[in-house]
């Protein structure tokens, strides 16, 4: 492609909308424009990515042997009714009415619509292991839209769902499916890590998710130093606390004013008494039952243990109101200590917090010396704290968890009968039975890869592409072309596209300085510069984007393509499990 001919229109400044780098520099570098919150025109730089991310996907879905289905986008809203989340769903799902009234929505996801392909037309276990996939745009009415591609409301996804007839056939597909998506971030040239993860909106019992490590990644996964264990920190538990002994006199239970002490920080100052030594009540709403959960002081509570461990729909900290009420206290001063009514919760830590402090239930008071069974009771333990950088792993006895940010590109679930259950898709058994079939979905964020891909790859001047997933792999650049400079570079560009190499020509008009800036932001990995002088002594210089600096080297014009080919050759499917 030639500059001149392309709509690519580079920005120098950086657009105030844009908060994280890869937003920024899809700006900038031409690829994507704002059409509105979170909805996005692809300009024919940012397309090629995402067909490059795209075709990556597909060779190894179908590598993987799943087959490729095209589903409508509006899905009607019975079909959700059939599986129970038309009411479960949100207010990300967007509900749309057509002219005869009738519901629909825009699909967030097709586990609804593919079960229903297969429930009529699938009927015997003979015709099972099924993987059908799709790479397709979907809407989420997202409550935040926001760093571009990275979390639009729409957006491209590839979603593959498998069938199988029992349960070591589902064990199968998931396997297949997560050495292929080991094998697509391994391709795309991504740094990546597969993570244990919450099952979250989708349902189903277990899940992985690849995480493209980078330190502006939205979220925190924890890993072990001496083992493979790795946990979205959603899921994250640090090996159980050992055991410790009480005291041999414990301390008496005493009342203490701590006017307007209210947070921990406040109050272990104000009593000189450690975090770790005060214990945290905070009072929840689950569904339609109100209750207590305590952590250590020193520990922050991991809220979507504390959901899942209560089953609960939706889950939220219980408003002034019913705080007040359930503690008889006014805000900051709850604590375990005579309260009633409610459940009580603890994470594992706290049954070894002997003489702690916890509120009141009174206003601007405390108690010291409260001691579990003797002065509160605890319902359950369960662990439900979010675990830190240090906490000893639950992957090894000698084991510590570090904490790395990472962007989930990925995610990989089991399923089970969630949706064959609810929307009756059954097959009969070898022995005449009829059972619901089991499944899987596999989803990947075609968008999301590009944008983490930048997150993971640029440096101040821009994006710093790796080879397999850039929009060219060749940037061919011209510096006052005319007669014999000129004539030799169009007929570079010819050449190194009839030896199959992807080439953009900066063939504007334009100074060297502009040319070199826009090169850099474009992040091209190969950049061929033309001049006079190289020519006059028979080279042209080739700089590679990921070397830092303005190394580069001179290579002879007869060796150039062999070159080029060599470093394509060289960049591709350099990712790594890290
Ligand atoms: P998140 O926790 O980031 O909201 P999710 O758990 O809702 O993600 P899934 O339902 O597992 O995401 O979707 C599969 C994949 O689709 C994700 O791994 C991600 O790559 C991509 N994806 C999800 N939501 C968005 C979005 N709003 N914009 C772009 N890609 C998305
Ligand atoms: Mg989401």
């Amino acid at each position: 492609m030639r500059y001149s001919k392309m709509l690519l229109p580079t920005l120098r400044e950086t657009p105030s909308e844009a908060e994280v780098i890869s937003h920024q520099f899809m700006l900038r570098a031409g690829m994507i424009r704002k059409v509105a919150a979170g909805i996005y025109d692809v300009l024919p730089m940012g397309l090629r990515v995402l067909r490059k991310v795209e075709t990556i996907v597909r060779e190894e879905m179908n590598r993987a042997g799943a087959q490729e289905v095209l589903m409508p986008i509006v899905q009607p809203a019975e079909l959700w009714q059939e599986s129970g989340r038309w009411h479960q769903y949100g207010p990300e799902l967007l509900r749309i009415t057509d002219r005869h009234g009738r519901e629909f929505c825009f699909g967030p996801t097709a586990e609804e619509v593919i079960t229903n392909i297969v429930r009529r037309d699938v009927s015997s276990y003979r015709q099972l292991p099924l993987n059908l996939y799709q790479i397709h745009t979907k809407f989420r009415d997202e409550i935040r839209p926001r760093f571009g591609l990275m979390r639009g409301r729409e957006f491209i996804m590839k979603d593959a769902y498998s069938f199988d007839a029992d349960e070591p056939g589902a064990e199968a597909s998931y396997e297949a499916m997560r050495q292929a998506y080991h094998r697509i971030f391994q391709r795309c040239g991504l740094k990546f890590r597969a993570v244990e993860a919450d099952s979250g909106n989708i349902g189903g019992s277990f899940s992985s998710e690849f995480m493209v490590l980078a330190d502006t990644g939205e979220d925190a996964i924890a890993s072990c130093d001496k083992s493979r264990y790795a946990a979205n920190v959603e899921k994250a538990a640090a090996r159980a606390p050992e055991p410790v002994e009480p005291p041999a006199t414990l301390a008496p239970l005493t009342m203490v004013d701590t006017p307007a002490r209210k947070s921990i920080q406040e109050v272990s100052d104000f009593l000189n008494v450690p975090a770790e030594q005060t214990i945290k009540t905070l009072i929840y709403q689950a569904d339609n039952e109100v209750v207590a959960a305590l952590v250590r002081g020193d520990d922050e509570i991991n809220e979507i243990k504390l959901k899942n461990h209560l089953g609960a729909g939706v889950l939220f900290l219980a408003d002034d109101k019913t705080t007040e009420k359930v503690t008889n206290a006014p805000l900051g001063f709850a604590g375990p200590v005579g309260l009633k009514d409610v459940r009580i919760l603890a994470d594992l830590r706290v049954r070894y917090v002997f003489d702690a402090v916890v509120g009141a239930n009174s206003a601007d008071a405390h108690y010291t010396g409260a001691n579990l069974d003797r002065d509160y009771r605890v319902d359950e333990f369960v662990d439900l704290r979010l675990v830190r950088a240090g906490d000893p792993s639950p992957g090894d006895p000698e084991g510590v968890l570090r904490v790395d940010r990472g962007i989930e590109v990925g995610h990989i679930f089991k399923l089970g009968t969630k949706y064959s259950e609810a929307m009756g898709c059954t097959v009969l058994n070898d022995q005449g039975e009829e059972l619901p079939v089991i499944m899987g979905c596999y989803g990947i964020g075609i968008g999301r890869t590009a944008a983490a891909a930048i997150e993971q790859n640029h440096d101040d001047g821009g994006i710093i592409w790796p080879m397999p997933i850039a929009p060219y792999q060749v940037l061919l650049v011209t510096l006052n072309a005319k007669d014999e400079v000129l004539e030799y570079a169009d007929k570079l560009y010819d050449d190194l596209i009839a030896a199959g190499v992807e080439v953009l020509y900066d063939d504007r008009d334009e100074r060297a300085g502009v040319k070199f800036n826009d090169a850099d932001l474009l992040g091209v990995p190969l950049r061929l510069t033309v001049g006079k002088k190289g020519l006059a002594e028979g080279i042209v210089e080739l700089k590679q984007r990921r070397i830092p600096g303005k190394d580069f080297e001179k290579v002879a014009t007869d060796k150039l393509i062999e070159r080029v080919r060599e470093l394509i050759d060289e960049g591709m499917g350099t990712g790594v499990e890290a």
